[in-house]
Order: C-alpha cells, then sequence, then structure tokens
C-alpha cells in the first residue's frame, strides 16, 4: 500500500536536450523537424514516468530515441572524425546507487546508451572503450549496424547534406550546427535521479578522441541528495572543469539552489559560447540554460508542463519543482519503505539484509540497554551472536512512527518495536538518518526495552 502511495503522491520531472546549436543555421522545415524528433523523444520519457517506471529506464528510452532520429548528433546521425568514421560515444548514471556505465569510440553500436547501461549492470567496469567494448557488445547481443549506417543524415540521403556544403567542411569543430549531442535527465515518482549523454562527438575530432559525454562527472552526473545532469557543448571544456559533477558539489557542499549551481557554471566557469546543460534537483525542479545561441531542448514534468524549444529566451528555462512538503512526504516514504524491507529480511532470518539500510561506517552508533557499539561490523557481529537462529530472532513488527526533520538530510524516526517469539519484547526505538548521495542510511540505532 506505502509504495501504491507513494507513486500515487509522487511527482516526476524530465529535461532532455538534442545539443547546443544555433537554430539560425537551420532552413524552418529543419527547425521543424528538429522540434518534431524532440517532441516524439520527450512524449516518450512521459509516458514512462507517468505510468511509473524508473528515472533510468525513462532516460535510456529516450536517448534511443534521439540516437535513432538522423538530425542529431548521436546514434544514427553521429559526425565523422577526421578520418572520415563515426566513433560514437555515451555514459548513463543512476543517482540512487551511484552506480554508472559508459562507452567511447564505438563504430558499429545503434545505440551506444544501452551498451553504456550494460557496463553498468552487467560488469563491475564503469567506462569500456573501442575493440574492447565492441567485443563485449557482441557478447551482449546488442543490435549491430554497419558504418554507412552512420552516414545518411536523413531517411532516404545517401550523403549528408551539410557535408556538401565547403564552408561547413571547413569550420572549426566548435561550429554550433554541429552541436547536436543528446541528453536526457529525470525523476521518477520513486523519487530516483537519473541522467544520460550520447553523442558522435566534435566534428572531425582526432580519431580516438573521447569528449564529455561519455565522462562521469563531465559531462554526465546523478545522484539523488543533489541532482542530475547532462551536458552538451565543447567536452574538453566541461571534462577541464568537471561541470556535471560540479553543478552537484555545489548543491552538496555550498548549499546552492540548482539554479544557482547551474547558472555558476554556465555563465562564470565556462566561458561564453561552449555550450549548455540540462538539470533536474530531487525536488523536480528543471533547470536549463545554455550561453551558446541555441540548445535544442525539452522539458515536462508531472504538473502538465510539456514544451521543446531550438533557443530559450534569456537562455534559461527553470520551473518551480515540487515544495519542500512533497519532497518531505516523498523522503518519508523512502524511508518507511526502507524500514520495511528491514523486517522483511529479519523475520525471513537474513541479518545480512536486515544491516543493509545501516551505515556502512565505523561511526555508526548502535545504543542499547546502556552499551554503546559503535561500526558496522562490529554492530552486525553483535547481532548475529545475540540472534544465532530463527527461534531466537522471532517475529519483529514496527509500529507507531514519529517523523522530525532534524535539517535538510537529516532525520529522526521515533517508534515502538515487538519481537514475537517463546519470550516476546517490546521497546521504544530512535534512528537516526542522514541522507547519503546513495540514499538514506541509519547512523545511530537507539533501542529500549518498555521498561527502561
Ligand atoms: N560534448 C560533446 C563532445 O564534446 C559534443 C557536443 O555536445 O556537441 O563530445
Amino acid at each position: 500500500l506505502r509504495a501504491e502511495e507513494a507513486s500515487a503522491a509522487g511527482r516526476w520531472a524530465i529535461a532532455i536536450h538534442g545539443g547546443a546549436g544555433d537554430p539560425s543555421k537551420w532552413n524552418e522545415a529543419e527547425q521543424a523537424a528538429r522540434c518534431a524528433g524532440l517532441k516524439a523523444a520527450l512524449e516518450i520519457g512521459k509516458q514512462r514516468l507517468a505510468s511509473g517506471n524508473s528515472s533510468l529506464d525513462a532516460v535510456e528510452a529516450v536517448i534511443r530515441a534521439l540516437e535513432d532520429d538522423p538530425l542529431f548528433n548521436a546514434g544514427r546521425g553521429s559526425v565523422r572524425t577526421s578520418a572520415d568514421r563515426a566513433e560514437l560515444d555515451a555514459s548513463i548514471m543512476d543517482g540512487k546507487t551511484l552506480s554508472c556505465g559508459a562507452v567511447a569510440g564505438v563504430a558499429t553500436i545503434k545505440n551506444p546508451i544501452s551498451l553504456a547501461r550494460l557496463v553498468m549492470t552487467e560488469t563491475k567496469h564503469v567506462l569500456l572503450v573501442a575493440d574492447g567494448a565492441e567485443q563485449f557488445a557482441t557478447e551482449q547481443n546488442v543490435p549491430r549496424v554497419d558504418p554507412a549506417y552512420f552516414f545518411s543524415r536523413r531517411a532516404g540521403d545517401g550523403e549528408r547534406e551539410d557535408r556538401e556544403d565547403g564552408e561547413d567542411r571547413d569550420a572549426a569543430p566548435s561550429n554550433p550546427r554541429y552541436l547536436g549531442t543528446v541528453g536526457c535527465v529525470a525523476l521518477d515518482v520513486h523519487g530516483n535521479l537519473a541522467a544520460g549523454t550520447s553523442t558522435g562527438g566534435t566534428d572531425k575530432k582526432l580519431p580516438g578522441r573521447v569528449g564529455d559525454s561519455p565522462i562521469v562527472g563531465a559531462g554526465t552526473y546523478a545522484a539523488n541528495d543533489t541532482c542530475a545532469v547532462s551536458g552538451t557543448g565543447i567536452g574538453e571544456e566541461y571534462i577541464r572543469h568537471a561541470i556535471a559533477y560540479h553543478i552537484a558539489a555545489q548543491m552538496r557542499y555550498a548549499g546552492r539552489t540548482l539554479e544557482q549551481a547551474v547558472d555558476q557554471a554556465m555563465r562564470q566557469t565556462l566561458q561564453p559560447n561552449v555550450g549548455g546543460l540540462i538539470a533536474v534537483s530531487s525536488s523536480g525542479q528543471l533547470v536549463l540554460q545554455h550561453n551558446t545561441n541555441g540548445m535544442s531542448c525539452g522539458a515536462a514534468d508531472s504538473s502538465g508542463r510539456f514544451e521543446v524549444h531550438l533557443q530559450l529566451a534569456d537562455r534559461v528555462l527553470s520551473t518551480s519543482g515540487y515544495d519542500s512538503q512533497t519532497t518531505i512526504e516523498r523522503d518519508r516514504h523512502v524511508v518507511l519503505d526502507l524500514l520495511e524491507k528491514q523486517v522483511a529480511a529479519w523475520n525471513e532470518g537474513n541479518i545480512d539484509r536486515f544491516m543493509e539500510p545501516y551505515w556502512k561506517s565505523d561511526e555508526l552508533t548502535f545504543s542499547s540497554g546502556g552499551q554503546i557499539t559503535r561500526g558496522y561490523s562490529a554492530t552486525s557481529e553483535r547481532y548475529k551472536t545475540r540472534y544465532p537462529n530463527r527461534e531466537a530472532m522471532g517475529r519483529l513488527s514496527l509500529s507507531d512512527f514519529e517523523f522530525l526533520w532534524l535539517a535538510p538530510g537529516a532525520m529522526q524516526v521515533l517508534g515502538v518495536w515487538k519481537l514475537e517469539r517463546e519470550e516476546p519484547v517490546e521497546g521504544r526505538f530512535t534512528l537516526v538518518l542522514r541522507k547519503f548521495p546513495d540514499g538514506w542510511k541509519i547512523v545511530h540505532d537507539h533501542t529500549s526495552a518498555r521498561a527502561n
């Protein structure tokens, strides 16, 4: 029931980009086609999130659609290196667990974002490149394409139109016409953030050049305690300034809002005309900003917002997000869910899983019966000695919860515990939880029998 309640109360938000290109470079029909591509992709993300799917699923599905659209510089529409071939980069990150996966310099993968996700879920690594990534793709059976697949911009076109233009051929790699990387950031109804980015890189890049898009912290970043970010622009600049992480770090350590953090990065950290970025905070605020003349982008959320742009008024779009009450409600559900799973683990006799929500640190404290145990392993050992078998463990239940927000990212939960067994026991508990980049954890646990 709680999970249902959480998703009913849950709000979602999503932003996409299709590169920091200058719309004046496209004629009307090209502009309309780009907007249609953005809308179609945003619609996919909206559907997924509104029906309760995870932000990771939404991000992957949206980016796959943009990779398949030849108008964007990712997947099918990728630009070429100076050696005249496509080398694609992509990454994806899960804000809940900080898991991430990326591929770089792949040349036959239809949807690099999905391969990046497989690197995340099927290997213990974060980034696979070139031949190794191709070999992994073979093992994973992901759809492959002939390199010629990347050479047609529009369905039916044999050659890429813009390539026949001599002026563009000599253009600098930073020519905004070629900035068509795609990205997506999302917050789902479960309160989880995710980000992903996919690109063909910069036009006429040197063979082997890797940009920011597959570099976690540069072109992509997501952590549930702050925000999810995807960038587009001159990748070298984004790597130099660790832009995506820089946004999250400003929120985490300097207490800035998402809007302030993005604005700082776009106006002060980066030089003018370098690129743009899209971001969503854990409270559902969307911020999209570019310091180029344009950025193909879109935003939608559960309040009914749904819009796409090739250029933002004043180069920024910022939504209000959900009030702190909504975030608190959601955190309450997340913590209740965590405690419920803990109780289930206990009742299955699984102490290791019961210990999962505790802070895995020497600084974890546990107090009971006038004694303090310090550290995750010591606490875990103590439980195992004290409750050697199912009979000793009995059947645990928690009730009478009271929540108190101590500070942003810090919570106290009071309640009653009961152990049904031969000699039943019950008492009160006090938990102190902190919200870490990968979620809420119990940092202190006090239990007492009712008598004391
Ligand atoms: N950031 C990408 C790269 O440097 C290019 C782009 O966003 O257009 O690889």
